[in-house]
């Protein structure tokens, strides 16, 4: 049987549809608001990190689930849209992840996800279609589907022989064995203090770097907003500082996945992570200077080469 070569990038993860509607106070107990008009978008870390990846050039396949609904349609549309193979992309008998969004005067959010489509992402599922997934170069997960599920498929990616992003976002627990194949496990500063108990500045971000790696990763970036972010390895374990490109926020909604999206296509051109931090840091500036998540994601020819 004749397959087609492996992708440089598999995204294994959540694909959820954003609800987004601004409101000039979050509703007490037994309240019930009037809100601005409804917008709907394309979202989940997963979804996200693909179509970052495939607009910056990446060779891309995203794996994950959606329903047969409507929400699921626009998902399937929008990575397919971006340049990311969609066939293993499943259609479940769930309704597509949702994440109610409510955003405040003061620009925060208040934001449930109803995961749905998304918790059907089992080890099974997986497996399923590990034939055509596996042999990536790259492999990206997050941690918006079942734990046991990145558990099975970075340990065994890594054993093939793929490097292993894992964005460990929300933050959660990691098993070690997961921890180990990490190379990088990417981290924003409340992740990092999930993970390791202490407080992520510029000043203590150092330490706080050299325990994530103590955890076992293999090598770990934190990422810090405004602030860009740190990176050190096993094999370079003095922590360096990229900072952020200077420029004028106006929404840094998904910023963190279009940062992962950058590192994971950086990677699979054989770069360092360096580089690939550094590349990022461009990549995602692009990104908090436009609306939206996925929307706001710059294409290859937006950003400059990633060892210029
Ligand atoms: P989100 O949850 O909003 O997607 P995150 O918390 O995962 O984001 P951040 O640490 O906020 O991730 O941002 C990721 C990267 O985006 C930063 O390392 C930085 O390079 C870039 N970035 C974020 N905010 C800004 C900003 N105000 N100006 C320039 N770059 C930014």
């Amino acid at each position: 049987m004749n397959r087609p070569p492996p992708h440089g990038i598999v995204v294994l993860g959540s694909a959820n549809v954003d609800l987004v509607v601004d409101v000039d106070h979050r509703p007490a107990a037994g309240e019930t608001l009037l809100g601005s008009d409804l917008v709907t978008t394309a979202g989940g870390k997963g979804a996200n990190q693909a179509v970052a990846a495939a607009l910056l050039g990446g060779s891309v396949a995203f794996v994950g689930c959606v329903g047969d609904d409507g929400p699921g349609g626009l998902l399937r549309s929008s990575l397919s849209a971006a340049g990311a193979d969609v066939s293993m992309l499943q259609v479940v008998d769930a309704p597509t992840g949702t994440a109610i969004i409510m955003v405040t005067p003061d620009g925060n959010n208040s934001i449930v996800v109803a995961p749905g489509a998304n918790r059907r992402m089992t080890p099974a599922a997986a497996e399923a279609s590990r034939a055509r997934w596996a042999g990536a170069r790259v492999l990206v997960l997050q941690l918006e589907v079942p734990i046991e599920t990145v558990d099975a498929v970075a340990q065994s990616a890594a054993a093939a022989g793929t490097r292993v992003v894992l964005n460990a976002a929300p933050a959660g627990a990691l098993d070690g064995a997961t921890l180990a194949v990490c190379d990088p496990l990417v981290v924003n500063e409340s992740e990092a203090a999930a993970l390791v108990g202490a407080e992520v500045t510029l000043a203590t971000g150092p330490s706080v770097v050299g325990d994530l790696l103590a955890l076992g990763a293999r090598s770990v970036v934190v990422t810090l907003g405004g602030s860009g972010a740190l990176l050190a390895s096993v094999d370079s374990p003095d922590v360096v500082h990229v900072p952020a490109q200077q420029v004028a926020a106006v929404d840094t909604t998904g910023a963190g996945d279009s940062f992962v999206g950058a590192v994971a296509v950086a990677l699979a051109e054989g770069e360092g992570l360096e580089v690939a931090v550094r590349w990022a840091t461009h990549v995602a500036a692009r990104s908090v200077q436009r609306r939206g998540a996925q929307a706001s994601y710059p294409a290859r020819a937006d950003v400059p080469p990633p060892s210029a």
